[in-house]
């Protein structure tokens, strides 16, 4: 089938909520992929912040390879090996002590919510089950998460939404102080704000949030599904902040783009949970967790989150050299690999330009171009990218 029958076709037969560029991907290898016509690509997008090693990481195919050839699916009605020797790896690296495992980012964040208010209900009281959110935040798509995400484009059309948010400014310690009542269990954020545009908070903001959390007796959720697993140059975001938070949601490059997200907690807030209160048919599925379990032993092994913090500095000077050349550049910010431009136009022609000069990037809320590669990419790949885009933002 060509291209243009194959794009037919996906539109004919599947449901209008994606916006799609013309283009059909069909092979990825390392920090490149190849269209349908043999055209290749310098990806900086990394499926959405996903494939922090590359597509298709040899270790990753190796394990994926060796499990299916073993066992695909049991269900939990079972212990599952490599189920188990992800939740150590994962407890053993972060503050957590417990692990649930389900499909994606939205999902982690709905056990979170559910699990927070099922600790606040045996706690702290039946009436605190309000949950403080930021303004520009995502958190996911279900019912539960677009309420979560603070931001109506998202919620439009689909109300009524569910009882016991209320949202504040990112970066807004007072008026989170002034937002927490009685009825109040918790905070939950993002490290850094991804969807939103890159927002990065100041310094000291995490951890005066936890300190206002432990004041008020209430509990902090990280949504890291964005800025988890190595994304910012640490495992987690958290950790630059010195503090650690209650309860933590991982998704996007858990799998390195095998589907899979997972929420974390400390035994003490775990323990709310009992057989019963939450499960999900595929969460902790063999397949998903050798995938993840070979991606987090890579990026532990393998040097990758120092690559990421070195290619990260490396990337942010040279688009700084750009915004001082070129006016519609307004700000550039970034930690790690998840790295914004901010310009005074709008992206979406910017980022076509690029795709066919053979980068991809991404544009968010607009005006933002967005910069999430593979955590392996090189110094030469982040100087291809940046002439190209030096030379689509000067024809602007
Ligand atoms: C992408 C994202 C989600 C949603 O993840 P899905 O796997 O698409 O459900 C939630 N939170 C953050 C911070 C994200 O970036």
């Amino acid at each position: 089938m060509n291209e243009q029958e194959l794009m037919a076709l996906a539109n004919e037969n599947i449901m209008n909520t994606y916006k799609r560029f013309p283009v059909v991907m069909v092979k990825g290898a390392g920090q490149k992929v190849w269209d349908i016509n043999g055209k290749e690509y310098l990806d900086f997008v990394a499926g959405i912040a996903v494939c922090n090693l590359g597509h298709c990481h040899p270790r990753v195919v190796a394990a994926l390879k060796e499990q299916a050839q073993k066992l695909f699916h049991v269900s939990n009605f079972y212990y599952i090996e490599p189920q188990a020797l992800l939740a150590k790896l994962l407890v053993d690296n972060s503050f957590a002590d417990k692990v649930f495992f389900c499909n994606s980012g939205a999902e982690a964040n709905e056990a979170a919510i559910k699990l927070a208010r099922k600790y606040a209900h045996e706690n702290l009281g039946a009436d605190k089950f309000e949950l403080i959110t930021m303004k520009d935040s995502f958190h996911g798509r279900t019912m539960a998460t677009i309420t979560a995400t603070g931001q109506e484009k998202f919620q439009f059309g689909f109300t009524p939404l569910l009882e016991g948010f209320t949202y504040v400014p990112f970066n807004d310690l007072r008026a989170l102080e002034n937002a927490i009542s009685a009825k109040t269990c918790g905070i939950m954020l993002e490290p850094i704000q991804g969807e939103g545009g890159v927002i990065i908070p100041d310094d000291k903001y995490l951890a005066k949030v936890r300190e206002i959390c432990d004041k008020h007796n209430i509990l902090l959720i990280v949504d890291e599904v964005q800025t988890g697993i190595g994304r910012t140059g640490k495992l987690f975001a958290y950790e630059y902040s010195g503090i650690e938070p209650d309860i933590m949601t991982l998704a996007k490059a858990l799998g390195n783009g095998f589907p899979v997200g997972a929420m974390l907690a400390t035994n003490k807030i775990a323990k709310a949970f009992t057989p019963g209160n939450h499960a999900s048919t595929f969460g902790g599925n063999p397949l998903a967790m050798a995938a993840a379990k070979a991606s987090l032993e890579t990026i532990l092994q393998e040097g990758v989150l120092d690559n990421c913090c070195k290619m990260g500095e490396y990337f942010l000077g040279q688009l700084k050299k750009l915004q001082g050349k070129h006016k519609i550049i307004k700000e550039v910010r970034g930690k790690g690999l998840m790295i914004a431009c901010a310009l005074d136009i709008e992206g979406a022609e910017i980022v076509n330009e690029c795709m066919k000069r053979g980068v991809l990037i991404n544009c968010t809320g607009g005006k933002t171009l967005r910069f999430i590669p593979p955590l392996i990419i090189t110094k030469s790949d982040i100087d291809q990218a940046v002439a190209i885009l030096d030379e689509v933002v000067e024809a602007k």
